[in-house]
């Protein structure tokens, strides 16, 4: 059985978790201002890539606390969790099959 790392409560396993897409998506300041395409990208378009990826997850049998969660979408591996409002320790890659991260952008964010 697959086990997340709960930032809050530690390891349990996925049947606990739901995941929530992707992290990181900023609400634009001034939605009034955008045109419905832009508006429309905001709410529907988001990355799908291979590789690792920054997803909000929630513990919703558990705490019930949303936090995010870096994982590679090829290995279903999860590299990293982190409450929310921290920055992961890492970077997300998109490139076609590179599950490493790049680990000159991690060293520098350390
Ligand atoms: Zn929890």
């Amino acid at each position: 059985m697959l086990l997340i790392a709960c930032p809050y409560c530690g390891n349990r396993p996925e049947t606990e978790f739901r995941c929530g897409g992707q992290a990181h998506i900023a609400r634009p300041a001034d939605p009034a201002a955008l045109s419905d395409e832009q508006w429309s990208g905001y709410l529907f378009v988001r990355d799908n890539p291979r590789g690792v990826h920054a997803e909000r997850w929630n513990h919703v049998h558990g705490c019930g606390r949303w936090f995010n969660a870096l994982r590679d979408t090829v290995s279903d591996r999860f590299l990293e969790t982190y409450k929310m409002g921290e920055k992961p320790s890492r970077t997300e890659s998109t490139e076609a099959g590179s599950t490493p991260v790049k680990s000159t952008q991690a060293e520098a964010r350390a």
